[in-house]
C-alpha cells in the first residue's frame, strides 16, 4: 500500500504552486487502458478496447501515482481500468430510474426538500461502476443560459431548501460559471444548503484553489462537500492539503464510496477507509451498494456478505466510522438503508 500521510505530517500553510493548474492536469489525463498498463508495468492485454469504445479511460496523473507498479489487483487501478468483464449482458442502462425522475432536462427530483443538478457530463476521473455512465448527458443544459431554467423552476418551489450540484461532477466546470450558479442560488430565500457531489477534490487535489474557496465561503448558504473516496490509498498528502482548505473554510465533509468487489470489500480495507475519513474530519455518510449497471456489474456484492461485512465493521470502530449501507431503489422516497 502506498504511504499514507497524517494530517500532522503536512502544512496547512502549504500550497499547491508547485503543482500544474488542475486544468492542465484535466488535459494530461491517461486517455486508454493500454497506456495505464504499459505505465503500471501490467500486463497490457488485460485493456479491453471494446469496453472503452462504450466509456473511455480517463484517469488524471495525480491520482495514477498512487496505484501500486506492477500490481494488476491494485484496489485503484480496478476502479479505472476498462476490462473485458465490461462487456456482459447484465445491468441496466439507467439503474436508479434517473431519467423518470427528471422535472426539467437535467432537474432530477427524487426526494423531499432536495433537487439535484446534472450540471455537466465531464468527470475528472472515469469510474468503471459508474450508475449514470449510460445517461444522455449531451440532452441536458450547459452554462448560464440553460441553467435560467432550472433557477426558475427551483425560485418557483418554495419546498426546495436544498440543492445539490451533481454531473458527471460539478467541479469540472470553472469557477465562473459555478459562482455565478451558486450567488443566484444564495438569491431564491428558501435555498438553504448547498450541496457538492464530486470526486475532483480527491481526484486532482489542486483544483481547491482560492476561487473555489472564494465563491464557497462567499455564500450565505450552507455548503456541503460530499467526497467520493472508496479506499484509503486514494488519500495522499495533496489530498489531505485540500481536504484542510476546505475544512478550514467551514465546508461540511461527508463522504461516500460504493462497495466494490476487489476494491474494498474487505473488513481491513473498509476500516482503513474510514479511519482515514474521520481522522481528516470526513464523516463516512454512505456506503452504497452497486446500481446494476450494463459494464459495471462485475463489482457487485451480494448483501449477505454486505450486511456482514458492515456488522463485522461495527465491532471494530467507533459508530460515527460506521457509514449506513444503502441502496437507491428507483422510486423510493429516499435511499433505501439496509444496514
Ligand atoms: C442520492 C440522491 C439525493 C441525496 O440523497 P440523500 O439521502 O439526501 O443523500 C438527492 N437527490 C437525488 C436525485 C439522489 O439520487
Ligand atoms: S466521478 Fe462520479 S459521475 Fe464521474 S465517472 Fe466517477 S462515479 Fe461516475
Amino acid at each position: 500500500m502506498a504511504t499514507i500521510l497524517t494530517p500532522s505530517s503536512i502544512s496547512v500553510e502549504g500550497s499547491f504552486d508547485q503543482q500544474i493548474a488542475w486544468q492542465a492536469a484535466m488535459k494530461a489525463a491517461i486517455r486508454s487502458a493500454h497506456t495505464l498498463c504499459e505505465q503500471l508495468g501490467v500486463d497490457p492485454q488485460l485493456a479491453c478496447p471494446e469496453a472503452e469504445s462504450d466509456f473511455p479511460v480517463f484517469a488524471p496523473q495525480e491520482w495514477v501515482r498512487r496505484i501500486k507498479p506492477n500490481d494488476a489487483h491494485d484496489p485503484l487501478l480496478r476502479q479505472v481500468l476498462a476490462i473485458q468483464e465490461e462487456r456482459q449482458e447484465q445491468g441496466e442502462m439507467d439503474p436508479v430510474g434517473d431519467l423518470d425522475s427528471q422535472r426539467g432536462s437535467g432537474l432530477l427530483q427524487k426526494y423531499a426538500g432536495r433537487v439535484l443538478l446534472v450540471t455537466t457530463g465531464a468527470c475528472a476521473i472515469h469510474c468503471r461502476y459508474c450508475f449514470r455512465r449510460h445517461f444522455p448527458y449531451s440532452e441536458t443544459p450547459k452554462g448560464r443560459q440553460g441553467w435560467e431554467t432550472w433557477l426558475s423552476s427551483i425560485a418557483d418551489d418554495t419546498s426546495i431548501e436544498e440543492v445539490i450540484l451533481s454531473g458527471g461532477d460539478p467541479l469540472t466546470i470553472a469557477d465562473s460559471h459555478l459562482a455565478w450558479l451558486s450567488s443566484r442560488l444564495d438569491a431564491i430565500e428558501h435555498v438553504q444548503r448547498l450541496r457538492i457531489h464530486t470526486r475532483v477534490p480527491v481526484v486532482i487535489p489542486q483544483r481547491v484553489c482560492g476561487e473555489l474557496l472564494r465563491w464557497l465561503t462567499e455564500s450565505r448558504l450552507r455548503t456541503i462537500l460530499v467526497l467520493h473516496i472508496n479506499h484509503a490509498q486514494e488519500i495522499d498528502s495533496l489530498v489531505d492539503l485540500a481536504v484542510e482548505k476546505l475544512r478550514s473554510a467551514g465546508v461540511v465533509l461527508l463522504n461516500q464510496s460504493v462497495l466494490l468487489k476487489g476494491v474494498n470489500d474487505s473488513v481491513q480495507a473498509l476500516k482503513e477507509l474510514s479511519l482515514a475519513l474521520v481522522d481528516r474530519g470526513i464523516v463516512p455518510y454512505y456506503l452504497h451498494q452497486l446500481d446494476p449497471v450494463r459494464g459495471g456489474m462485475h463489482f457487485e456484492v451480494d448483501d449477505d456478505r454486505a450486511i456482514k461485512l458492515i456488522e463485522d465493521l461495527r465491532g471494530k470502530l467507533p459508530g460515527y466510522a460506521v457509514p449506513r449501507l444503502v441502496r437507491e431503489q428507483a422510486g423510493e422516497p429516499s435511499k433505501t438503508v439496509i444496514r
